[in-house]
């Protein structure tokens, strides 16, 4: 069963421009800005243009091209930051359990810190 996706998740505002963002970078299937409450001193969201509830939604049913052109902005995203040699950690949560606050598919890049264990 495919979840519904909410329109007016604040994502999808951002995406529609009717609220503003710190836009990093973007290509024609993603778009990198910052997040509005920074747990590390690189704080990066990445979400597809398209409407994606979560990361099983967007394995699921986006094409081939656009997954491809998702990681290739994260990518993007870890040159542009510089944080290849020192590290980063991707994370994305999904529904309750994940405690995922925005339901628009979206990987959180951070960095510039240690980001000290979080599995053991
Ligand atoms: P989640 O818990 O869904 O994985 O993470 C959602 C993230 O979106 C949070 O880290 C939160 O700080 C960020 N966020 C929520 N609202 C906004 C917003 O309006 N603008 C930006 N740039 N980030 C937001």
């Amino acid at each position: 069963m495919r979840k519904t996706y909410d329109k007016q998740n604040i994502f999808a505002k951002i995406l529609r421009t009717e609220i503003p963002c710190e836009k990093i970078l973007e290509n024609d299937y993603a778009l990198a800005f910052k997040d509005i409450n920074p747990l590390a001193p690189i704080h990066i969201l990445v979400i597809p243009k398209n409407p994606y509830v979560d990361s099983y939604d967007f394995n699921e049913n986006a094409k081939s091209k656009e997954i491809k052109y998702f990681w290739k902005l994260t990518n993007d995203v870890i040159n542009q930051k510089n944080i290849l040699e020192k590290g980063f950690r991707i994370i994305t949560n999904s529904g309750i359990d994940g405690n995922q606050e925005v339901p628009h598919f979206h990987v959180h890049i951070l960095g510039g810190k240690n980001l000290g264990r979080i599995i053991n």
